[in-house]
């Protein structure tokens, strides 16, 4: 493992095209709760799982209601800070390439990497959207509406449902990011997926295609992942403090 990390070391500062794909493990050392653990976001409130179904959403008023009044008085995530991994990663500067985050959690823009360079592939919560049109406005000004006692705001403009700008389970990605996340690859001369499992797709699949395009990949999590097999450097360690040895 040393080896490793002294190779990625290397193959960092040797890099100027570097994309990273980051998960939820970057984020763990933040506070962020992950969804079905103990503590999960999802195991503390099943009516929110329900609520990041397209399906269960769009057709049940009462879920909708009780997912506005979580976020409404703050109990659905908490206030939460970038960490070392994620300000290790801001430190690259004009190495990064692309930043693609499958975290809806802003918390690489907090840490300092520029919005242009990251895609949120899973969207994000700082927003809210309309389902019906092209309706995007800060989550907070949905959320003074329902402190005031619109229990399901819908869109100002078209009335249509709103939801939070994240891509919920049955929603399909969107294709512009896919699109420029699969470009980035191509461009890249170094992928790292940093706290990322790399099972869920379809973004998971910017790993065979590097490997494919022989781009050295380096893998950092704490857990083995779906594409161990086809890491240049494979290091299973700390993320945050990893990071910030190796950036
Ligand atoms: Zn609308």
């Amino acid at each position: 493992m040393q080896k490793h990390i002294e190779e990625a070391k290397t193959v960092i500062k040797n890099s100027s095209k570097i994309v990273i794909l980051t998960g939820a493990g970057i984020s763990t050392d933040s506070g962020i709760p992950d969804f079905r653990g103990p503590n999960g976001v999802w195991t503390k409130n099943p009516e929110a799982e329900k609520a990041s179904n397209i399906r269960y959403y769009t057709t049940s008023p009462e879920i909708r209601k009780k997912n506005w009044s979580l976020r409404a008085t703050g109990d659905l995530w908490p206030t939460v800070s970038p960490n070392d991994g994620h300000k290790a990663l801001a430190r690259l500067g004009d190495k990064l390439f692309l930043l693609i985050t499958q975290n809806v959690d802003g918390l690489h823009q907090l840490a300092g990497t520029p919005e242009e360079q990251i895609v949120e592939i899973h969207g994000n919560t700082r927003n809210v959207s309309c389902l019906e049109c092209d309706y995007l406005a800060p989550m907070e000004e949905a959320l003074k509406r329902v402190r005031k006692g619109e229990e399901d705001p819908h869109c100002l403009i078209c009335g249509g449902l709103l939801k939070s700008a994240t891509i919920s389970f049955g929603q399909s990605l969107i294709s512009e990011d896919l699109l420029r996340s699969e470009q980035s690859i191509h461009e890249c001369d170094l992928l790292m997926a940093v706290g990322t499992s790399l099972t869920v797709g379809p973004i998971n699949r910017v790993v065979p295609l590097a490997h494919s395009l022989g781009k050295p990949i380096f893998i950092l999590n704490g857990e083995p992942t779906e594409y161990d097999s086809l890491a240049t450097y494979l290091i299973r360690e700390d993320i945050s403090s990893m990071l910030r040895e190796i950036c």
